[in-house]
């Protein structure tokens, strides 16, 4: 099995996540994509975010009818903080074979690696898929994401400029996926709704009905 994790707040999930994930799916050729949301966002101020489990239905009901796409509960269902590093360790103990395991992740957030904890045995756990967007294709940004893999582990070399990352003497890769741009956000989504416009066709129409039923984010409740 060929499976990529996708991990993100999903506050909520929206169609640039699931745009993303099936373009990276496509590239890779794999079987399967488990969207992993976080428990406490280490990174983001926590007003504003959705309870964990209003956000892992959001993530469930985008998900469902399509085979492919798993809503993985891991980080939410272990509570606090979530370190990436533990949450792949989980699930490469769950038997889970990380030779064949991409971790899914934007340029963007990719470019903070080095913030996080133990980001080279993070770089060792795991094969990534760095998904480009827009100005993200351009070779100074890949130099940038570059140095930010050699800080951390300079025996990362590229085997093909703009595509793969390899490391030395182990399976390790990481691969530089290029996306359509998608231009939607869960910031975008969530200052719709508290300026009262408009949402629909940002996310699954289901998701959209699940966040006015529970008037996420403020919302006044009442059908657009
Ligand atoms: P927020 O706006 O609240 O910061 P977000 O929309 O960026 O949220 P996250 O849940 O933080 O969503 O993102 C999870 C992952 O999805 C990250 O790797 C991020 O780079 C990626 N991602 C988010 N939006 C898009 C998009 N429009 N196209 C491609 N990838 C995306």
């Amino acid at each position: 099995m060929r499976i990529g994790i996708l991990g993100g707040t999903f506050n909520p999930i929206h169609y640039g996540h699931l745009r993303s994930a099936e373009e990276v799916r496509k590239a890779l050729m794999l079987d399967e994509i488990r969207f992993v949301p976080s428990a406490l966002p280490p990174h983001k101020p926590q007003d504003d975010v959705a309870s964990a489990a209003d956000r892992l239905d959001m993530v469930r009901i985008a998900l469902e009818g399509y085979p492919p796409y798993v809503c993985d509960p891991v980080e939410i269902e272990r509570g606090g903080s979530s370190y990436t590093l533990d949450t792949l360790n989980e699930l490469t103990s769950k038997k889970l074979d990380n030779d064949h395991m991409f971790f899914i992740i934007g340029a963007d957030a990719f470019l903070e690696l080095g913030t996080w904890y133990k980001p080279k045995d993070v770089l060792h756990a795991v094969n990534f898929a760095v998904t480009l967007r827009g100005n993200q294709k351009t070779s100074e940004y890949f130099q940038a994401l570059l140095r930010v893999i050699q800080e951390i582990e300079p025996r990362y070399c590229m085997v093909e400029p703009m595509k793969e990352a390899e490391l030395i003497d182990q399976k390790r890769v990481i691969k530089f996926i290029p996306i359509t741009e998608v231009d939607i956000s869960a910031t975008r989504i969530r200052q719709c709704i508290k300026d009262s416009s408009s949402i629909e066709h940002l996310l699954p129409r289901e998701v959209e009905l699940f966040i006015i039923r529970r008037r996420l984010y403020g919302h006044s409740g009442n059908l657009s």
